[in-house]
């Protein structure tokens, strides 16, 4: 599979991402903090030191195989998902909030898989049931991730997400950012500098705290 082309010459996102070029771009409340370390690694080529052996950020991406992080070890906890979104994950973030953790780093790319699964949807319930799946409980279980996991723009799924954690995880710091695929540079949604903080302040429960339900209905 190729790169996909830059987000600077991809018309789909014209207008909607900011760059960050000098320390300037970096939005205040993550300055000093390990996200800015991780921008200044992706953005400034200045490689990340860890020297605390202490973990120091959560990153939340997609499982894509054309993104690999730009992290050392005794450095951050990591979850990778498809599209990214960490629903049924919020055991690992209370474990990793336990641990000291008050940052999470949330990247989104271009060219998601996760914009075009439905047509992915038939070959992935035959690839359960190659490992021996029931038919009918590989496609309700497909059916119902697959409403959970997809997008329809991968900017507005991270937004979605991004509304949805600050809900979940009142205190954590929260840095939205999107990677360009064809050669790692962060980026910062536009949408961020606009959102409402009475958005985020709205009641919110986990809307799936786990995923047990389901792992039960396969399992039995
Ligand atoms: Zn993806």
């Amino acid at each position: 599979m190729v790169l996909p082309k830059s987000v600077r010459q991809d018309g789909h996102y014209a207008g909607r991402l900011l760059s960050i070029s000098s320390v300037e771009d970096i939005p205040e409340e993550w300055r000093e903090t390990p996200i800015e370390a991780l921008i200044r690694s992706e953005n400034f080529g200045e490689p990340i030191q860890e020297r605390s052996g202490k973990p120091q950020l959560l990153i939340a991406t997609c499982v894509e195989f054309r993104y690999a992080l730009p992290i050392p070890r005794m450095y951050a906890y990591v979850i990778r998902r498809a599209s990214g979104r960490l629903i049924g994950s919020e055991f690992s973030i209370a474990y990793i909030l336990s641990q000291g953790v008050r940052h999470l780093a949330l990247i989104g790319h271009n060219d998601c898989g996760m914009t075009k699964v439905d047509g992915k949807l038939p070959d992935m319930i035959d690839a359960l049931v190659e490992q021996g799946w029931n038919r009918d409980r590989a496609e309700d279980y497909i059916y119902a991730q697959a409403a959970r996991h997809k997008m329809a723009d991968e900017l507005d799924g991270l937004r979605r997400e991004y509304v949805r954690l600050k809900r979940v995880f009142k205190k954590l710091i929260i840095a939205p950012m999107f990677v360009d695929l064809a050669d790692t540079r962060l980026f910062i949604p536009t949408w961020y500098a606009g959102i409402d903080p009475r958005e985020l302040d709205s009641p919110d429960l986990p809307d799936h705290v786990s995923d047990i339900d389901l792992i039960t209905s396969v399992s039995n």
